[in-house]
């Protein structure tokens, strides 16, 4: 009962805090938005095959497009997320099933080995499909070192039949060595990822920005004469730590700046998350959104216990350990 009492009394200060800011503006990110993600050909199809195979690379920009849009906040559906085979109609019938608001199909091209570049198609005549074709070639020539080629129509099956505004990239010639080392590079399938965000971005008429982190996860352990906690992040942030002092106790905070907090699956009392963690050292976790930065509040029993703080990469992650 003691612990419950100490509990609500420290929730109530930190409630002292204004409210939570649980998210953006409308219309500030994707959120609200279904995105269909199509990596073309996969399995017994290996798409063109040169220095590189096609359905490789494209299921590798694929995923990191797919990451990115769910970090902006769109709903993503993808025909596949791995190597196995999709027929056209079953690509077709997932995005239209999902009542996706777009379709992006990722392809390479072949030819002979002059032939490079990059090139956006959509279906003939559509008018919503050559906006986003537009954007997203626009946005590819800002950030990829390949020739652009331009945007074109096409009757492919992909583009014919979806129900929405559908675009299909050819990423670049996976038959020019120049080309396939771009589109199997993981550092520029990332900045293809974001080109083609940001077109997604403008289509929406969202302003152009990459995601901000988000600490997707909280994870703590104790080790007897050490308490770590782990904040998983979608992408590294800067981030303090801090002691602060309430009438009821000592709390370590972990502020990270410009970031957003996913649902943690935890109680939420005030706007503010909580747990116990079983741990003499740190026996409550409490985190929030405020201000554009998030907060992870740590109730400690000893009065500023040393702490020593490092980040882990790829994936990025903030580790505090607390001593006892
Ligand atoms: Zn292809």
């Amino acid at each position: 009962m003691r612990r419950i009492s100490a509990l609500i009394i420290a929730l109530m200060l930190l409630a002292l805090l204004p409210a939570l800011n649980p998210a953006m503006a409308a219309g500030s990110n994707l959120s609200g938005y279904t995105i269909c993600v199509d990596a073309g050909h996969g399995g017994k199809d290996p798409g063109a095959v040169g220095y590189v195979v096609e359905k490789d690379v494209n299921l590798a920009i694929a995923l990191k497009v797919a990451h990115v849009l769910e970090m902006d906040g769109a709903n993503v559906v993808l025909t596949r997320d791995g190597d196995y085979f999709v027929t056209l109609s079953g690509r077709v019938q997932i995005a239209n099933s999902a009542d996706c608001d777009i379709f992006i199909s990722i392809h390479a091209n072949s030819g002979p080995n002059s032939a490079s570049g990059f090139e956006v198609y959509h279906y003939y005549g559509s008018y919503k499909g050559n906006i986003l074709a537009t954007y997203v070639d626009q946005e590819i020539d800002k950030l990829i070192p390949l020739r652009n080629r331009g945007v074109k129509e096409a009757g492919y099956y992909v583009l014919k039949y979806t129900h929405m505004p559908a675009i299909l990239i050819e990423t670049g010639f996976v038959t020019n060595s120049y080309d396939a080392g771009i589109i199997s590079d993981e550092s520029y399938q990332w900045k293809y990822a974001y080109a083609i965000l940001h077109g997604v971005q403008r289509y929406f008429g969202v302003p152009v920005h990459d995601p901000v982190p988000t600490v997707e996860k909280v994870r703590f352990a104790d080790h007897g004469n050490y308490f770590r906690v782990v904040l998983d992040m979608s992408k590294s942030a800067n981030y303090h730590v801090y002691y602060t002092s309430y009438s009821n106790g000592h709390h370590l905070v972990i502020q990270i700046d410009n970031a957003q907090l996913t649902d943690l699956g935890w109680p939420v009392y005030n706007g503010w998350y909580y747990t116990y963690t079983g741990s003499s050292i740190a026996p409550i976790i409490y985190a929030t959104e405020y201000g554009g930065n998030v907060f992870i509040v740590i109730e400690v029993n000893t009065a500023y216990a040393p702490y020593s703080d490092f980040t882990l990469s790829n994936p990025d992650r903030i580790v505090v350990d607390i001593y006892s």
